[in-house]
């Protein structure tokens, strides 16, 4: 295994961590819980020491299932993970400290530890959803680790680079977590690049764009040709040869997926991001018509997130399903397609995007769904 150091602490993490969303679907509904733990203690053998879970996951059972695993290994060897956020305490805006603590204490049970190496304040969608857990969690993240039960703070989340950028330049946090791939590296470059220098650490999830990578592995050839790895490898290697990265999570299922993830980062040379995206530049040809997530087109009269909406528009190109683009605006990026109806075809972001895409008529597609 290839290990990194976590952003500016000591601690030194498997390029590859385990991402403990996929325990197999059958064995969690029948309860076969002790036969899910031996997926990370499989990932534990293959020397992965960052396990990512969090509440709700797997039936609500990846914490206990990752307890299990936990509490049959060398605490010490292992890096924890859990979250939070406010719909998960589901007490409005303003949930007391001991709704919060009780949460925790929940995780803690379940994991059957005293302590939970990284607590992320989960799944920021947006600068003001940001702002509102800073409001009415972050006090209380403090207090948890004043106590010892979390040992670093941090936050996940789907915002675009320049959004993160803003929330790393507030130093609150010591590494944060989100979804980079293949598919959508310019969104969040600037973010990880921000993070980097900082001094944080930087957790990817979701490095196969959702299933998006591997389901369309002809147009993503690219990023295995002169290797010995499959197109779902090719870009776990993608993300973890970032010098800015420091753990790419894998969702496995199997012993057979710890492998191959284990395979992916083998003898990994790591470069600086800018390096990475010139390297892969020219090869998409297949992508041409993909918003690459560059934001250029920021700037819009309207303020429509543009990216965002090509983004979703991306994922009908690569499933061939019209139903892909609402699916991605409701469950990702959290915005009305409505929103698009808003532009008055000014053409100024046409004018700047760097893939020549028809943005008007996308976004008009768009709203008439
Ligand atoms: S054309 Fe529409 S989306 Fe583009 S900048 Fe103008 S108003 Fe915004
Ligand atoms: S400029 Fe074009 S390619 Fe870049 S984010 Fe905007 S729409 Fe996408």
């Amino acid at each position: 295994m290839y290990y990194k150091q976590y952003g500016n602490t000591e601690m030194k993490v498997s390029a590859i961590g385990l991402g403990t969303m996929r325990y197999d679907e059958e064995d969690i509904k029948a309860g076969r819980l002790e036969k899910c733990a031996e997926i990370p203690l499989y990932a534990y053998e293959k020397g992965i020491n960052y396990w990512d879970t969090a509440p709700h996951y797997c039936d609500d059972k990846s914490e206990i299932v990752t307890g299990i695993a936990l509490s049959q290994v060398k605490r010490s060897d292992i890096y924890v993970t859990s979250k939070t956020n406010l719909g998960t305490l589901d007490a409005g805006d303003h949930p007391t400290k001991d709704i919060f603590r009780k949460r925790l204490e929940l995780s803690l049970d379940r994991l059957k530890t005293d302590y939970i190496d990284f607590y992320h304040m989960w799944c920021m969608l947006s600068l003001e959803s940001w702002e509102r857990h800073m409001d009415a969690l972050y006090g209380f993240f403090e207090d948890a680790k004043r106590e010892g039960l979390i040992r670093n703070i941090v936050f996940s989340s789907h915002m675009q680079g320049n959004d993160i950028e803003k929330v790393v330049d507030t130093g609150k946090f010591k590494g944060m977590l989100i979804g980079y791939n293949a598919l959508n590296y310019r969104f969040r470059q600037s973010g990880i690049e921000a993070a980097h220098q900082k001094g944080m650490g930087v957790v990817v999830m979701n490095p196969l764009g959702g299933g998006m990578i591997p389901a369309n592995s002809d147009a993503f050839a690219y990023l295995a040709e002169e290797t010995d790895l499959t197109v779902p490898q090719a870009a776990l290697r993608f993300v973890a040869s970032h010098k800015e990265i420091t753990v790419t999570l894998a969702g496995c299922t199997t012993k057979e997926h710890i492998d191959d993830a284990v395979k992916a980062v083998e003898n990994l040379e790591e470069k600086p991001a800018k390096e990475i995206v010139k390297e892969y530049e020219g090869k998409g040809v297949a992508l041409n018509n993909l918003c690459t997530g560059c934001a250029y087109c920021k700037g819009c009269p309207k303020d429509i997130p543009i990216p965002k909406f090509m983004d979703a528009y991306n994922q009908m190109i690569l499933t061939g399903e019209q139903k892909a683009i609402e699916d991605r605006l409701d469950n990702h990026w959290d915005i009305s397609k409505e929103k698009a109806l808003e532009c008055i075809a000014c053409g100024k972001c046409e004018r700047q995007c760097t893939q020549h895409l028809p943005i008007i008529e996308r976004l008009k597609e768009i709203a008439s769904l």
